[in-house]
């Protein structure tokens, strides 16, 4: 069973993961390059555990003994003696592989490793690890803590003891699975991302204003937000990351690139 967890990027994603891994009781240990992500990270998992503990979600004693569970470094050694290693950093496939190509050898021949890529191909990036049988893809949503779901896609070697662990992990942390096969942006964002792509021309083309496209899809689709609602959400900045992919496969316009400019 996976008890420690190394978590590389305390970014956005980072700092989630890392949150709902020490709630769940497991020891964390968070990477960054930057130790100034590492500070901000802690400080945000505070805030964010502040608001979960006045929300009545979470006691303040499991608070403290989260916060507490959470160990940083800014050497990537500092994940060496765990069970699972996340890899959350920049949505970038020659960082992700260099990340990896030094990680590998630090870690115990036990250690699985996962990646929070959105988009690049899982296979491939098992390739830059000495370990393919134990690589998977563990997609968290934004913002995890909140997010029920985990996407686990497993490469052409992923063997099933790793899947089994994982998927076990996600129930853990309270969390359900979707299994998808590898494809550029597995199955949330290849579905969403277009649907917000066609919104933004459905604005374009004057069929509705923004009050009105939302509202249609709010009232009648059941979608819990609009579609232009949630692109400001999500973050155009952060979508042009992660449909670098999926652009240049054909499946999404550059709709959502002239919106910003
Ligand atoms: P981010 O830019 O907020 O954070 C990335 C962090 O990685 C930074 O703090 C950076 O310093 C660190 N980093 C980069 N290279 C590193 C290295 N070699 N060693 C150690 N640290 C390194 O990014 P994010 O939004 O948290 O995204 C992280 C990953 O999660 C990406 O693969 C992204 O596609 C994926 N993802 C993002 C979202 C989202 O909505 N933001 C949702 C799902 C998945």
């Amino acid at each position: 069973m996976i008890k420690s967890i190394g978590i590389v990027g305390s970014g956005q994603m980072g700092t989630g993961i890392s949150h709902v891994c020490a709630l769940a009781g497991l020891d964390v240990r968070l990477v960054d390059m930057n130790a100034d992500a590492l500070t901000h990270s802690l400080a945000a998992t505070g805030a964010n555990l502040d608001r979960q503990v006045s929300r009545g979600k979470v006691s303040a004693a499991d608070k403290d003994a989260a916060l507490k569970r959470i160990q940083t470094s800014t050497d990537l050694a500092f994940v060496k003696d765990c069970d699972l290693v996340i890899e959350a950093a920049t949505e970038n496939e020659a960082v992700k592989k260099e990340l990896f190509r030094k990680l590998s050898p630090t870690l115990k021949p036990s250690a699985l490793i996962a990646t929070n890529t959105s988009s690049i191909s899982i296979t491939r990036l098992a390739a830059a690890t000495d370990r393919p049988a134990k690589f998977i893809g563990m997609h968290f949503m934004n913002p995890v803590p909140v997010m029920q779901l985990v996407e686990i896609i497993r490469g052409i070697a992923t063997d099933n003891a790793t899947y089994e662990a994982v998927r076990e992990l996600v129930g853990r942390l309270g969390k359900t699975v979707a299994v998808s096969e590898d494809f550029p942006a597995f199955i949330v964002n290849r579905i969403l991302l277009p649907m917000i792509n066609e919104s933004v021309y459905t604005l374009y083309e004057g069929v509705g204003s923004v009050e009105s496209i939302d509202t249609a899809m709010k009232l009648g689709a059941n979608h819990p937000m609009g579609p232009l609602e949630l692109a400001d959400f999500i973050g155009l900045d952060r979508s042009e990351e992660h449909t670098s992919e999926l652009q240049s496969r054909g499946l999404i316009s550059y709709a959502v690139f002239c919106l910003k400019k």
